[in-house]
């Protein structure tokens, strides 16, 4: 019997009657992470000593559970899958991994990302390409790619991610899973690799909207290691996620999810946004009204490049810690600046390094004020845009990209023009803080797709609340990589 496929309450269940040990579900879940490593390099470790624990009352004890490889685990390799930390192992748990810990949570693997969460193909960790589960000739999107891979092929109910721009909830969408990004400040940032400190959020992917509210819950919190946390004990995910929830509004954006904006569209793009359109109708038929929105297309179309100018010079500030003196593998030189150079320019991926050039470029002093500033202003623009959107509406719900998960050779995707904003907008929930979920919502050519729901800040109950219900209506949870419905 597996138990690794079920939810955590099932297997919470399972463990209190005496039908499994924790012995038998580590057991499980480290044969099953060797299968998935095999077949997707979701990895970068498997810790083949996890220890076992007594099981409690708490939902999550005695429960496997895989760590993106970007949050600190003391004495415990943590590279945040880059060369320049291969062979780093850190001496403190980041904030997330001592309330697991304290759960009785038992971390079994530390999964594959982009580079430091930078990207969003899983194409450029520095142990190789993740493989999506479902067809390993694609990519899982990213960056929490490994983190997905897992969680869809059924090696533990959930893992850790970390979301910047949408890297928890696109691999999520082309896995077929859940991915959800609390409200900014929900969780701890402490001892997670800062990329863009006032974009990063923490955040889980499961295989059903419950098993979200279950571990946010566990891991939330105001804590005094991390100044943009807030107290959020009053809110309780997981014992409200049933409330009724009646005559809300919902609300779709024309300019991103309506086939006529787009030249050129291509079959897979039609049949994306036509599969789109049914789960609407699904959605009314629960009661929700949906409306159709509008947004102002020049500011929408700026999107993506204002998060390349924040992204990129917060990140060039976070990572210039990275010099090789402290931590790091030394690199080799006469003086101090030969041995940071070296260390650099061996140690990140050509895609980080434009990253620091553009960042570095924004943030010159002749040019903060053009680029950076002005991205702020920005920002703050489309903020505001959704924040009116939030007076009328309880949620906006869109696709969360252009179609099921891309090729990994690129020459093999067929793209339409113009869909930028369509594969990039769940941004939007960072910028905001806003509390963003992803679940499935069918299949495109036998491939997973999903939605997106985000509601305004700190409406987190809800917007599990309105996940669940859709969630219930389309019938699609706990799918395992390979299981079309
Ligand atoms: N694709 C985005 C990027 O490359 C998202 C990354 C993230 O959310 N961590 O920055």
């Amino acid at each position: 019997m597996e138990y690794m496929n079920k939810n955590i309450v099932e297997i919470h269940e399972a463990l209190k009657t005496g039908k499994v040990s924790v012995k038998n579900l580590i057991n499980e879940s480290l044969l099953k992470s060797r299968e998935v490593q095999e077949k997707c390099n979701a990895f970068v470790s498997i810790l083949n000593d996890a220890k076992e624990v007594n099981i409690t009352d708490n939902l999550l004890s005695g429960i496997p559970y895989g760590i993106k490889d970007n949050y600190s685990t003391k004495g415990i390799l943590t590279t945040g899958s880059s060369n320049t930390l291969k062979d780093y192992v850190p001496f403190f748990n980041a904030t997330v991994i001592d309330k697991l810990n304290e759960c009785g949570a038992i971390g079994v693997n530390k999964t594959a990302l982009d580079e430091f969460g930078m990207g969003g193909t899983g194409l450029s960790a520095h142990t190789g390409y993740i493989r999506n589960p479902w067809d390993a000739e694609r990519m899982c999107a990213g960056s929490s790619s490994g983190s997905a891979a897992a969680v869809s092929s059924g090696v533990y109910p959930y893992a850790l991610g970390s979301d910047t721009g949408d890297s928890i909830r696109k691999p999520a969408a082309y896995c077929g899973i859940v991915g959800y990004k609390p409200t900014y400040g929900m969780i701890s940032r402490f001892g997670l690799f800062a990329y863009a400190s006032s974009l990063d959020h923490c955040g889980v992917l499961t295989r059903c909207v419950d098993d979200a509210a279950i571990v946010v819950d566990a891991i939330k919190g105001k804590d005094s290691k991390d100044m943009t946390s807030w107290d959020s004990s009053n809110i309780n995910l997981f014992k409200n996620i049933n409330n009724e929830i009646s005559n809300k509004k919902l609300c779709y954006i024309k300019e991103i999810c309506d086939i006529s904006f787009y030249p050129n569209p291509t079959d897979e793009l039609r049949k994306h946004l036509s599969k789109f359109n049914e789960v609407i109708e699904k959605v009314k038929e629960l009661g929700f009204e949906v409306v159709e929105e509008s947004i102002n297309q020049n500011l929408l179309n700026a999107l993506p490049a204002v998060y390349d100018v924040i992204s990129y010079a917060e990140a060039t500030s976070n990572l210039s810690n990275l010099t090789g003196i402290i931590f790091g593998p030394r690199g080799e030189g006469n003086n101090i600046n030969e041995i940071m150079k070296d260390y650099r320019t061996k140690g990140f991926s050509s895609l980080i390094k434009r990253r620091f050039v553009i960042g570095s470029y924004v943030l010159q002093k002749e040019n903060q004020e053009k680029y950076f500033v002005n991205a702020q202003r920005v920002r703050r623009l489309l903020v505001n845009e959704w924040k009116k959107i939030f007076e009328t509406y309880s949620a906006v719900i869109l696709p969360v990209s252009s179609g099921p998960a891309k090729y990994i050779d690129k020459s093999k995707n067929i793209i339409s023009e113009g869909t930028k904003v369509l594969e990039e907008h769940l941004q939007i929930g960072d910028f905001g803080g806003f509390p963003s979920i992803t679940i499935p919502s069918g299949y495109v050519d036998n491939l997973p797709v999903g939605i997106n729901i985000t509601c305004d800040i700190f409406n987190d109950e809800l917007v599990l609340q309105i996940a669940k219900k859709i969630e219930g209506k389309l019938g699609l949870k706990n799918i395992i990589a390979g299981e079309v419905r």
